[in-house]
């Protein structure tokens, strides 16, 4: 395997965990969308990685990591979650901005700097949106849209992380650990009946949202492509 991955292989690193993650096909096709870059981008990108040992391909053609590509994949996607943490719980800054800051600073932080923030966010165990930055305890949820009128609902998570959705999110007054009831929901819109007021998202919005739902859903066979189509690039 190279010494160390590139900033370019990081970023494809770090969607491709993703991607694994929310339990889509790890091709070349998601990675593309997920990534907004062409097929032929991305088709370079992978040999790349490929040659460099991350990633290998399937006899039917899909990606998979390998031991080590894992690994470090992981290490990135935990390292970014830790970095929104820092920036929320210690910086202060509202959680509908700190995905990008964190793209922004997460390939120049020297060893030192990320053992501070580490420290500095004590025992936090999730990103601000919801996603685990420890291994093993991600909850796999239902999405709020599939969730039935009647039902009880606590937010997990956002699983897009695009910034205009989560301004929407937040506008919404949507966060992780909101607790509710699903009072209304049709093809436009969901509304989740929280303590503090109704919460209304559009459908394809509560397509992208995972919760704990009782009763529950059951598990859909496909995932919407809402959670890898947005205008802006998505990144984890
Ligand atoms: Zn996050």
């Amino acid at each position: 395997m190279a010494a160390d991955a590139t900033v370019a292989e990081q970023e494809y690193l770090e969607s491709m965990f993703w991607i694994d993650e929310a339990g889509l096909p790890m091709t070349g096709a998601n990675i593309a969308r997920a990534m907004q870059l062409s097929a032929p981008t991305v088709h370079e990108m992978v040999g790349r990685l490929i040659k460099d040992g991350y990633v290998e391909r399937n006899p039917d053609k899909s990606l998979a990591f390998t031991e080590g590509g894992r690994e470090k994949a992981s290490y990135i996607v935990r390292r970014h979650r830790m970095i929104e943490r820092f920036l929320t719980d210690v910086l202060k800054i509202p959680w509908d901005e700190v995905h990008e800051e964190a793209e922004r600073i997460e390939h120049a932080m020297s060893p030192v700097l990320e053992e501070r923030m580490r420290a500095a966010i004590g025992d936090a165990t999730t990103c601000p949106h919801g996603h685990p930055i420890v291994e093993g305890i991600r909850e796999r949820g239902s999405l709020l849209a599939d969730v039935e009128v009647g039902a009880d609902v606590v937010v997990l998570r956002f699983e897009n992380e695009a910034e205009e959705l989560l301004h929407y999110l937040m506008d919404a007054g949507l966060h992780p650990g909101l607790a509710g009831k699903v009072s209304e929901s049709d093809k436009d819109h969901v509304t989740i009946k929280a303590d503090d007021g109704d919460h209304v998202v559009t459908y394809s919005v509560a397509e992208t949202v995972s919760v704990r739902a009782d009763p529950a859903p059951p598990p859909r066979a496909a995932i919407p492509e809402q959670l890898v189509l947005s205008s802006d690039r998505y990144g984890r």
